[in-house]
């Protein structure tokens, strides 16, 4: 099989990594110096080292719009939006001149002992502006993990302001992710990475996933599977008693854990149990805020209310690290008006990245680009994918909304079949779409898309086409047809 680079007509000028990255100042090496390197001195996230080492990673030099060059000069499609994050598209000057006049006019500043600055002002009352009604207050750190463990601290301080000192628990899934520091680590329900995390955070506990492919038994509908689900929040709320749990957290729809969208009957009755009993809701919003479901935040999408949003990723469009906490007006209030919140990050609000996602916010709110995700690309791609897709011998089913998607690869689709070497196939199926050059992630045997929201049709169309041939691929290797 033959993965050519499919040329276009609508391809941006061919961009010569050389000339610009020297203009940069930075060093020019072959393909196998940095390699070379990058083995030498370099420890990956989420990386088994050794092999990596033995294979060589690729490396990315350039990007414009939804491409990525890579040192060899092959142009690439990329259909994760770097890493769910590059919501604008690479390539947008606003953001970097925003950076570049911040770092002049004031590089750093701390906002912690009395003193604030326009940049982090101009931010927190944008996305007042933005975000649904009663969300009127930010905090802000550097990531999405960060943001999680924002998330505990404001918990317990609410409670504690409440006078409520039992309420401690939270409540999470299983397969939901949180981020990577010890506090989003536990959060998540990661079983490899708790394996590796013998001191975790205390009072963290998960139930089971709205997953109705991989999970669901017997003759049950999605939307009945999804209702038994949301209950397991209440069974395990009046197992621990309702007096001892804070918060139940998750994200809208999980990306990480393989892009599953929970039926529509999932998040009104995980709602319904947090309000009945007395436990602030959580969205985490990393992937799902900005736009990624056609909403602004995926919350709004499956239409629920949180007391708490996490943001990170789509913040800054992934240009410069940051994240952020909002603050539904009850939770904020209680903060407020109950002296010291004892929380903070050197960084926390920094100019610079603050200047960034106002640029960032107001490039996808001006642009009109979220919009087009609703109502233009996104029905678009979710189209695409279902009718490429359909009947395919070993695609069982695909998820999502807007600008991502979940594809489950399966042994017997209509049988609900999963193959027994899951992550084998999707590892299979992911290196072919990476020598055809496009961004396809697997997580397990689910192939996940989550591409800039600047896409165009003509840019989806290479997408799917590149997916299906190497999903063909992978059906060919395993003798499926
Ligand atoms: C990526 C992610 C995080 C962690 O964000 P980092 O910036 O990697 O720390 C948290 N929650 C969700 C839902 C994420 O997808």
């Amino acid at each position: 099989m033959s993965y050519r680079t499919e040329e276009v007509a609508y391809v941006q000028p061919a961009v010569q990594p050389s000339a610009a990255s020297a203009q940069a100042g930075q060093q020019l090496r072959s393909t196998a110096e940095y390699r070379a390197l990058d083995a030498a001195h370099h420890i990956h996230p989420f990386s088994d080292m050794g092999s990596l080492n033995r294979a060589g990673s690729r490396v990315i030099v350039k990007a414009q719009g939804v491409y990525l060059w890579d040192s060899d000069g092959n142009k690439i499609i990329d259909g994760m939006a770097g890493l769910w994050c590059v919501n604008v598209g690479y390539g947008r000057k606003e953001l970097a001149d925003a950076a570049y006049r911040q770092m002049q006019e004031l590089p750093f500043y701390n906002t912690f002992f009395k003193t604030t600055h326009p940049p982090v002002i101009e931010l927190s009352a944008l996305l007042a502006e933005l975000a649904p009604e009663p969300f009127n207050h930010f905090f802000y750190c550097n990531s999405g993990s960060e943001g999680n463990d924002t998330v505990l601290r404001i918990v317990h301080q609410y409670w504690a302001t409440q006078g409520k000192h039992s309420k401690k628990v939270v409540i999470s899934r299983k397969n939901g992710y949180h981020g990577s520091t010890i506090a989003g680590g536990t959060l998540g329900g990661m079983g490899y990475m708790h394996e590796q995390m013998p001191s975790k955070v205390e009072n963290i506990v998960h139930i089971d996933q709205p997953y109705f492919f991989g999970e669901a038994q017997g003759n049950l509908t999605p939307e009945e599977f999804a209702l038994a689900r949301a209950q397991q929040l209440e069974a395990k709320i009046l197992e621990i008693g309702a007096d001892n749990v804070a918060a139940f957290i998750g994200e809208p729809f999980q990306g990480a854990g393989g892009v599953i969208f929970p039926a529509s009957t999932y998040w009104p009755e995980i709602q319904r149990i947090c309000r009945k009993y007395d436990i602030l809701l959580v969205a985490d919003e990393v992937i799902g805020g900005f736009g990624r479901t056609g909403e602004w935040f995926a919350h709004q999408h499956f239409g629920f209310e949180p007391d708490l949003i996490t943001l990170a990723k789509g913040l800054t469009s992934g240009y410069v690290p940051m994240g952020a906490v909002g603050l539904h007006d009850r939770v904020a209030k209680a903060i407020i008006e109950n002296g010291d919140f004892n929380h903070g990050l050197t960084y926390s609000g920094h100019p610079v990245a603050a200047a960034v996602a106002v640029a960032n916010l107001k490039l996808l709110r001006d642009e009109k680009i979220i919009e087009r995700v609703k109502n233009d690309t996104g029905p678009y791609f979710q189209k695409k994918l279902r009718d490429t897709f359909a009947d395919h011998p070993i695609i069982g089913e695909i998820s999502g909304a807007g600008l991502v998607a979940g594809l489950q690869l399966a042994q017997d689709p209509k049988a609900r079949k999963r193959f027994a070497n899951g992550g084998d196939v999707g590892t299979i199926c992911r290196d072919f779409c990476f020598n055809g050059n496009l961004i396809m992630r697997a997580t397990g045997d689910r192939m996940l898309l989550s591409p800039p929201l600047v896409i165009n049709k003509l840019e989806i169309d290479e997408i799917v086409s590149k997916a299906k041939k190497a999903i063909d691929a992978t059906a060919q290797q395993l003798g499926i047809s």
